[in-house]
């Protein structure tokens, strides 16, 4: 579904990747793991349009990105990126209608089936009794939830998702990651989300791709893809990686370097 293919991209004299590929499937969820400015966020714009790559290609559906119109890329691929910050004060429902835009003529030329999206949109992420409520008067679990709103009115088979959980208390962020991944179930649409919580992407994944230094460290399964090594090799970290009890897919527990490292009998360690 999506082709990324030998793709180089720096900032000024900061080299961020040179021939990096991957193949995204239709349907999937993916995450992007990987430590801090590893270029994950960088890889999402790219795949958004907003930055160009100095060589190499992505397409989505065989269609290049770099040579489409900004409104058929936004009816193809929606994001959650970081910092979002409005520049007026919008309400709920306003800016979940900016999902819209790429179908409507002009701002205010919303259709039926518009507004259709958009009280769908509102349903799903639980936002109906907010929706008159200015935007920064919300709390930030709300705010991810409306940008997510806003992606799915934008209607996109692909969605892409930048630490939208970070920050965010467990029940929010279990409540986002359920809403999110129903999405993914009912509609199938494509997720491609980047994750600093490597037991979050375990959990919600069908694959993982670790990035680290511009390169695929590790790509596959949450089993083929947390494991000890990544937490050595990749994050300079010392855990224990066991099996979830209630779900067959890995987690890490960070260890105390300061205390002794001997798991308790009957835990299922990976190495
Ligand atoms: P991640 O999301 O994995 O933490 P980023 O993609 O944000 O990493 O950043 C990767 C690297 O590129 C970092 O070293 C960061 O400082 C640098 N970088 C990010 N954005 C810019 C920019 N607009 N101009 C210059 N350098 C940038
Ligand atoms: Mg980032």
């Amino acid at each position: 579904m999506i082709s990324i293919e030998k793709l180089t991209f720096q900032y000024d004299q900061n080299q961020l990747f040179q021939d990096f590929s991957l193949t995204i499937h239709e349907s999937e969820f993916l995450s992007i793991i990987g430590p801090n400015g590893s270029g994950k966020s960088t890889l999402l714009k790219l795949i958004l349009g907003i930055l160009k790559p100095s060589k190499g290609s992505i397409a989505i559906f065989e269609k290049e990105i770099a040579k489409m119109k900004r409104k058929a890329i936004s009816r193809m691929v929606s994001g959650v990126l970081q910092d979002f910050n409005p520049a007026y004060s919008f309400s709920v429902e306003e800016i979940v209608a900016i999902g819209r835009t790429p179908y409507a003529k002009a701002f205010s030329d919303f259709s039926k089936e518009d507004y259709r999206y958009i009280e769908e949109a509102l349903t799903e992420t639980g936002l109906l009794d907010l929706r008159k409520k200015p935007f920064e008067h919300l709390s930030s679990g709300e705010k991810q939830r409306v940008l997510l709103a806003k992606c799915f009115a934008q209607n996109t088979p692909l969605l892409l998702l930048d630490e939208c959980v970070a920050h965010l208390d467990p029940g929010h962020v279990q409540h986002i990651m359920e809403v999110v991944k129903e999405k993914n179930r009912k509609d199938k649409v494509t997720i491609v989300a980047v994750f600093h919580d490597v037991n979050l992407a375990s959990l919600y994944s069908d694959r993982i791709v670790v990035v680290n230094h511009g390169r695929v460290s590790y790509l596959g399964t949450p089993k083929e893809t947390i494991h000890k090594p990544l937490m050595e090799k990749v994050y300079q970290a010392n855990g224990t990686v066991l099996t979830h009890p209630c779900l067959d897919v890995p987690q890490v527990l960070l260890n105390r370097l300061d205390r002794p490292q001997k798991p308790s009998a009957g835990l299922i360690i990976h190495e």
